[in-house]
C-alpha cells in the first residue's frame, strides 16, 4: 500500500491532535473559566496595560512605519502586479519590521505584543499582503519557534539573522490540511544529519524564503523516539525546488507556492525541540501567534468604518445621504460596533499576553475565530452599502475619475482567515475541546465506548463529587443582582448579562453532556455554537473593561453599550439554535447528498472546471525552480 492510500481512521487523527494539545493548565485562564460557568472579572480587570517604555518604543516605531507606508508604498501596485516591490520589502527590513517581537539582544525591536498587533492592523490596512508576509515570517515562521523552544545557540545563530531574511512555515500538503496525521514529509536519521523528503502546499513567503521551518515525519526506531518534529531548513539546500508560485481569490502580494523537498540533508542541529515535539511546538506558537490574524482584521475593519462613514454621508438618493436611511443605519452602526468589539477583544489579548500572568490559549483562539468571522460580515455590508461600486474594482473606479476605494479587494482578502491558521470548524472544535475539558478530565471513562465496566465506575464517583460541588454553583450568580458591577455605570447591565449567561452556557454544556455523552464530539453545529456564545460574551467582557479603562476619553461607552447590545442579540439567538434547530435534518440530508439521490438537481449546468485530478499527491507537474532572494 503507498502512503497516499493509506487510510488514517477518525481515532487517529484526534489521538495525534490530542497528543500536541498542551493538555496543562499552569496559569489561570479567564476564558476556561468562562465556559465553567465563572465570569472571572478579576483575570481581566482592571484592563492591564503594559509599561510606559513599552509604549514609548511602541509609538516611535508605528510613526516610522507609517511615515514609510505613505511615502514608500503604493496598495494598486501592489495588487496590479500581484506582488510587493522587492524595495518595500527591503525598506521593511531597514526598519526592523521583520525582527518586531524578537528581543533586542538579538538585533531585534523588542516590541511587545500589544504594539506588534498594531504594526500588523497599520501595515494591512494599507495592503493585506503587508501583513501576511511579516506575521507568517514573526508569527509562524523561524523567530517564534526559536524564540518558544531553541536553544540558546540556535537563538544565537538565527535570530539575528530573522531579523533581515525572510522565512517561511511549512506544514501543509495536498493530502494534510486540518489533519497533521497524516503527514507525509519524512525525515529519516542519517549519521548527524536528517534527509527530508516530501511536498510542501500553500507556503506563504515560501517562494522568496530564506529560512524554512518543516515539519516532517520521523521514523521511529531502536535509537529515535520519532514523530511529527519540527526542522530549520535553509531555502537553498540542495534538493529544495518551489515547483509553483500560487495565485488566490485574494491576498494578490503574497510570495506562496508549492516546495518540494527530495533527498534534503539537514543538520541534527537545526531540529527544533526533541523528536515527536513538533506539532506540540507549533500549536504552542499558534496559542499567541494566533493574534496577528485577529490584528490585521482589526485593521481592515477600522478601515471599513472609515469609508462607511465618509460614503455613507456623500452619497445621496431618495432625497438623504444613504446614511440617513435606516436600513444603511443599521450596517454603519454594525460597522462602527463590530470595530470597537475587534479592537477591544485583540488589545486585552494582546495586554493579557504580554502580561504573562494567566494562560490566553482560549482568548487568542476566540479572538482568531470572531475576529476573521466578523470582518468578513464587515466588509461583506462595506460592499452593500457602496452599492455598484462596492463591486468594482479600485483601478477601475480610478479609471473613470472617482476615489478609487478598494472595497471588493478587502471582502477578498479577507476571506483567508476563515480558513487558514485553523479554520472556522477547527477552531470550533478545538476551543469546544478546551470549553469541555473540565468534562472529560472527570466524566472521561463514563463517556469513553473502550473504558471496562470497572474504569466506568470509579469516573462514576470521581464525577459524582465534583458536579455536587459545581452544579450548585450554576444556580445563582453576580448577574442576578442589581447592584453588581454598579462601577461600570451603564455598561453594569451588560456585566450582568454576561455573568448569567456564562453559567447558562456552562448548563447548557452539562445537559449536552448528560444527553449525547461520548457522542457530544460529533455534535459539531452544537459545540460550534456553544464557542460562538463564549466568544460573544468574551467579547462583551473585554468591551467594557476597555470602555472603563477609556471613560475619561467621552464616549467609549456608547459603542460598548452599542456592541454589547448586538453581541446579546447574538447571543439569545445562539442560545435559542443551541435546542431549535435543524441539525438532524440537516444530517440526513448531507447523508442524501453524498449517497448522490438528488444528483438530477445538478442537470441543466456545465461544469467550467479544467480537468485533473482532486488531490496533486505529488505537488503536480515538475516545473522550473520559481524561488528567488530578495536583499
Ligand atoms: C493563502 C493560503 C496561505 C496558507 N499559508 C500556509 C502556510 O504558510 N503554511 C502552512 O503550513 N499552510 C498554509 N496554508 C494552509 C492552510 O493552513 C490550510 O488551508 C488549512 O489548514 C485548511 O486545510 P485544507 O485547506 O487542506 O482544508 P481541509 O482540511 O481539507 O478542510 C476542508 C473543509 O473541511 C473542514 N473540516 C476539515 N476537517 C474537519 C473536521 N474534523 N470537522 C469539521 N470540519 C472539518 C474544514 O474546516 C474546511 O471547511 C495556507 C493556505 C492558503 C489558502
Amino acid at each position: 500500500m503507498t502512503v497516499t492510500e493509506e487510510k488514517v481512521s477518525e481515532r487517529q487523527a484526534r489521538e495525534v491532535a490530542e497528543q500536541a494539545r498542551e493538555s496543562q493548565w499552569r496559569q489561570p485562564s479567564f476564558g476556561k473559566e468562562l465556559f465553567l460557568g465563572r465570569l472571572r472579572l478579576d483575570l481581566v480587570h482592571p484592563h492591564p496595560n503594559g509599561s510606559a517604555e513599552a509604549a514609548e518604543l511602541g509609538q516611535a516605531f508605528l510613526a516610522r512605519l507609517r511615515e514609510f507606508c505613505e511615502s514608500e508604498v503604493d496598495a494598486a501596485e501592489i495588487e496590479r502586479d500581484a506582488q510587493i516591490p522587492d524595495d518595500v520589502v527591503r525598506g521593511l527590513k531597514e526598519l526592523g519590521a521583520f525582527g518586531m517581537k524578537i528581543k533586542t539582544e538579538y538585533g531585534g525591536l523588542g516590541l511587545s505584543q500589544v504594539y506588534y498587533n498594531k504594526a500588523l492592523a497599520l501595515v494591512g490596512s494599507v495592503h493585506p499582503s503587508l501583513g501576511a508576509l511579516l506575521s507568517a515570517h514573526q508569527s509562524i515562521g523561524v523567530p517564534q519557534p526559536i524564540s518558544m523552544f531553541g536553544t540558546d545557540e540556535q537563538k544565537q545563530t538565527w535570530l539575528p539573522r530573522c531579523t533581515r531574511e525572510i522565512s517561511a512555515f511549512l506544514l501543509t500538503e495536498p493530502d494534510v490540511g486540518s489533519d497533521p496525521a497524516r503527514l507525509h514529509t519524512t525525515a529519516t536519521p542519517d549519521g548527524d544529519d536528517y534527509v527530508l523528503n516530501g511536498v510542501k502546499l500553500w507556503t506563504t513567503n515560501g517562494v522568496v524564503a530564506d529560512l524554512l521551518v518543516v515539519m516532517a515525519q520521523v521514523p521511529k526506531s531502536e535509537d529515535h523516539r520519532g514523530g511529527i518534529t519540527a526542522f530549520v531548513v535553509e531555502s537553498d539546500t540542495e534538493g529544495i525546488v518551489v515547483a509553483n508560485r500560487n495565485a488566490f481569490m485574494g491576498l494578490r502580494g503574497i510570495e506562496n507556492g508549492v516546495t518540494r523537498l527530495t533527498d534534503v540533508r539537514v543538520p541534527a542541529a537545526n531540529r527544533i525541540g526533541r523528536e515527536g515535539d513538533g506539532l506540540r511546538i507549533a500549536l504552542s506558537t499558534l496559542n499567541v501567534g494566533r493574534l496577528s490574524l485577529p490584528a490585521t482584521c482589526t485593521g481592515s475593519v477600522k478601515w471599513c468604518l472609515k469609508i462607511a462613514r465618509e460614503w455613507s454621508l456623500a452619497r445621496e438618493q431618495w432625497g438623504r445621504p444613504i446614511g440617513e436611511h435606516e436600513a444603511v443605519a443599521g450596517k454603519v452602526a454594525f460597522i462602527a460596533a463590530t470595530a470597537y468589539g475587534l479592537e477591544a477583544m485583540l488589545e486585552l489579548a494582546s495586554e493579557l499576553a504580554d502580561a504573562g500572568r494567566t494562560d490566553i490559549r482560549i482568548e487568542a483562539a476566540l479572538a482568531k475565530l470572531y475576529g476573521s468571522e466578523m470582518a468578513w460580515l464587515v466588509a461583506d455590508e462595506l460592499v452593500q452599502i457602496r452599492g455598484g461600486r462596492g463591486f468594482e474594482t479600485a483601478e477601475s473606479l480610478a479609471a473613470r475619475g472617482e476615489r478609487g476605494v478598494p472595497a471588493e479587494q478587502v471582502l477578498r482578502d479577507l476571506r483567508i482567515n476563515r480558513i487558514f491558521e485553523g479554520s472556522t470548524e477547527i477552531m470550533h472544535l478545538m476551543i469546544a475541546r478546551e470549553a469541555v475539558d473540565a468534562h472529560l478530565a472527570v466524566a472521561g471513562d463514563i463517556i469513553d465506548p473502550q473504558a471496562d465496566a470497572r474504569s466506568k465506575v470509579r469516573a462514576a464517583a470521581k464525577a459524582g463529587k465534583f458536579y455536587a460541588r459545581w452544579l450548585p454553583t450554576l444556580v445563582a450568580g453576580k448577574g442576578q443582582l442589581p447592584t453588581s458591577f454598579t462601577e461600570f455605570g451603564p455598561l453594569a447591565g451588560h456585566l450582568r448579562y454576561a455573568e448569567r449567561a456564562s453559567r447558562r452556557l456552562a448548563r447548557s454544556t452539562f445537559y449536552a453532556m448528560s444527553r449525547w455523552q461520548g457522542r457530544l464530539e460529533h455534535k459539531q453545529r452544537f459545540l460550534g455554537r456553544i464557542v460562538d456564545i463564549g466568544a460573544e460574551l468574551f467579547a462583551m467582557t473585554a468591551v467594557c473593561v476597555r470602555a472603563q479603562r477609556d471613560r475619561a476619553d467621552g464616549n467609549a461607552i456608547e459603542l460598548a453599550d452599542a456592541f454589547c447590545h448586538q453581541a446579546r442579540v447574538r447571543a439569545e439567538q445562539r442560545f435559542d439554535q443551541l435546542w431549535q434547530n435543524s441539525d438532524d435534518s440537516d444530517q440526513t440530508l448531507a447523508r442524501g447528498v453524498l449517497d448522490g439521490r438528488y444528483t438530477w438537481l445538478e442537470e441543466g449546468i456545465l461544469d467550467p472546471s479544467i480537468e485533473g485530478p482532486w488531490i496533486a499527491h505529488d505537488g503536480g507537474a515538475a516545473k522550473q525552480d520559481v524561488h528567488r532572494v530578495i536583499r
